[in-house]
């Protein structure tokens, strides 16, 4: 046992295994959207917080009839293992679904499934990165790629966005001063499509100009892509991948247009990385689980798969207005993003106030959101929330911002009264019970 560690007995942490822990896991802390879960999934509080699909829109029979048929004609190989890279006959599917968003040089066997993108973001992450190495993300960015990159020690920077996404100009100022320091940057990751937290959308002149600048500087794009199919009105533009094959590894996922249970991810890859990504799966869990392939292969097979999407984009369009709406309502003095598709919208607080710190506050009033420091691995956000409007039933959204409105006035009034949130004392001791996990 190194001396520098700490030992069990030195009380600074009750696991007996603290100092057998490998160094990396020191980035594997509570994401503030997991430690959201527990108090907002109370049927009593209204959740504007998780990124949780509305899978009740997904009708139950269609999902029955493909398992059915995948266990009568697909049941031995559907429980037996597969091959690392994923079942062919899904990867075909694939195909299809990425020539929506332009995608149509591919080949299925450029393709490999996962177990959801997340695992590709790890996977990814894993082939890539040394502790220390650059990762150049959006600012802000999803907060699972941040926990992620983090627990492979990575050295995540911020590049502003403004309305249009990644900004060229702060893009092309971080990679060099990434190489000032002697550092390579090792990929940008980046959401264009309906971004998860802000619910911005690149344009296609700024992906051009974005995919020009990292071809011109040798940076290679890490394009994840799950709300790309989820459009309110006009679809998305063509994906990065779309305008080039080389530098750009493309990540998807059905958790959004079909079922995040099911677990189904995949990554369109370079030959060469894709050969190492199959190994890195094989390593990591052998094969992707053929069952839910499998199942995923029959649904896109045999049922409207094309009209469950049309039927979630309605969904989602209709909480993305009922949101807008009660903000303009009961909030009118905040200002937020408006998303095109997706499932998030980005909101600004009037300075001085600290969504993380009101956090406590606004789950006593039954409202839960998520707080937009998460999404920053410097610190920053505490200005900022997310709000989803994926899961709740209109009516909820409105009661929801409205008890959220109540929370945000209530400290505001605190602010004029006290000059500063935090220094009126009494609230931070009526408070002070709150769940450590919100902390
Ligand atoms: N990327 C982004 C931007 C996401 O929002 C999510 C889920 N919230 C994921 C990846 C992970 O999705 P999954 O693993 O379910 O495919």
């Amino acid at each position: 046992m190194s001396e520098q560690q700490p030992t069990p007995s030195s009380g600074r942490n009750l696991d007996p295994w603290y100092s057998n822990y490998a160094r990396r896991t020191a980035g594997l802390t509570v994401s503030e959207v997991r430690a959201l879960f527990a108090v907002a999934s109370r049927p009593e509080v209204v959740s504007l917080a998780g990124g949780s699909p509305y899978v009740a829109g997904l009708p139950e029979d269609l999902i029955r009839s493909a398992f059915d048929r995948m266990l009568r004609e697909h049941g031995p190989e559907a429980l037996q293992y597969g091959g690392g890279q994923g079942i062919p006959q899904l990867r075909e599917r694939i195909l299809d679904l990425m020539a929506i968003e332009g995608i149509t040089d591919a080949s299925a066997d450029d393709v490999v499934t996962t177990t959801g993108s997340q695992h590709a973001i790890d996977l990814i992450t894993k082939l890539f990165i040394d502790p220390g190495d650059v990762i150049l993300v959006e600012s802000p960015t999803y907060v699972g790629a941040l926990g992620t990159f983090k627990s492979y020690e990575a050295d995540v920077r911020h590049v502003e966005m403004d309305a249009d996404g990644l900004d060229p100009a702060a893009l092309t100022e971080a990679i060099h001063a990434a190489r000032a320091e002697g550092k390579q940057v090792k990929f940008l990751y980046t959401v264009p499509n309906y971004n998860n937290p802000t619910g911005v959308t690149m344009p296609m002149s700024r992906r051009r100009e974005i995919l020009d600048l990292c071809i011109r500087e040798d940076v290679l794009i890490l394009e994840d892509n799950p709300y790309g199919l989820l459009y309110f009105e006009e679809p998305a533009p063509n994906a990065l991948r779309s305008l080039d094959a080389e530098h750009v590894l493309y990540m998807g996922s059905f958790s959004k247009i079909l079922s995040p249970g099911v677990r189904v991810g995949y990554v369109l890859a370079p030959h060469g990385i894709r050969e190492k990504l199959i190994l890195a799966v094989e390593s990591s869990i052998l094969s992707p689980s053929t069952f839910n392939q499998w199942l995923v292969t029959e649904y896109l097979e045999t049922a409207d798969w094309r009209g469950q999407i049309d039927t979630y984009r309605g969904i989602y369009r209709e909480r993305r207005d009922a949101m807008l709406r009660a903000l303009e309502e009961y909030l009118p003095q905040l200002s937020w993003t408006v998303p095109a598709g997706g499932f998030f919208t980005w909101v600004q607080l009037p300075p001085g106030l600290d969504s993380k710190q009101m956090l406590p506050r606004a789950t006593t009033e039954l409202v839960a959101y998520t707080p937009g420091s998460g999404f920053y691995a410097d610190g920053r956000g505490h200005d900022k929330m997310r709000l989803s409007f994926c899961l709740p039933e209109p009516e909820r959204i409105r009661l929801g911002v409205r008890r959220l409105a109540n929370v945000i006035n209530n400290e505001l009034e605190l602010l004029e009264t006290f000059g500063d949130v935090t220094g009126a004392g009494e609230i931070e001791t009526r408070f002070s019970s709150a769940p450590p996990n919100l902390q």
